[in-house]
């Protein structure tokens, strides 16, 4: 759900309302080969843990993979296609958080990963706090329709027909 948020407000209330079931490209990022991606880009010399779930006082998710070393963990994201876009960057910053919460380590990074290499982004204080204040305003707009954020995503958005803020 933050990815949905940090994509568009009203998209995550809508999602939220109004489960969509799975897309095809959905199931296929499930079959991505996240180690083979990790082994390939990362190239850790430490423990990787892959498909982690992770549960804490900020909500709940799975991270692709969780690399532990030396006192500190880095989170590792992926999907099929290249271009990593806000809404990525916010989920793995979620899971840092709960990642924090679950290990007692702090988060150092995170990775964004796909098949065509992994991103290395720091998880910095200004990430840490986007994504908390993105927490923070998703519990509350999830009861009343919140103000839409149109771009171009809005030709393929699923809920445009119920969406007062798509473009005409
Ligand atoms: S149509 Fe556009 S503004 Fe409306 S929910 Fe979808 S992405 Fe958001």
């Amino acid at each position: 759900m933050v990815n949905a948020y940090a994509l568009c407000p009203a998209f995550a209330y809508f999602k939220y309302h109004f489960p969509e079931p799975q897309t095809p490209s959905m199931e296929l990022g499930k079959e991505l080969d996240v180690r083979e991606l990790v082994e390939k880009f990362v190239r850790p010399k430490c423990e990787v843990r892959y498909q982690v779930p992770l549960r804490g006082k900020l909500g709940s998710g799975r991270a692709d993979a969780v690399v532990l070393c030396e006192g500190r963990l880095e989170v590792v994201e992926a999907k099929l296609g290249g271009g990593f876009k806000r809404q990525q960057l916010a989920q793995a910053a979620f899971y840092c958080l709960l990642a924090e919460e679950q290990f007692g380590l702090p988060c150092e990074a995170l990775w964004l990963c796909s098949p065509e290499g992994c991103e290395r982004r720091p998880f910095s204080y200004s990430l840490r706090e986007h994504v908390k204040g993105l927490l923070e305003a998703l519990e509350r707009d999830l009861d009343v329709l919140p103000r839409g954020r149109p771009s171009r995503y809005c030709s393929y958005c699923k809920y445009s027909s119920l969406c007062p803020w798509r473009p005409p």
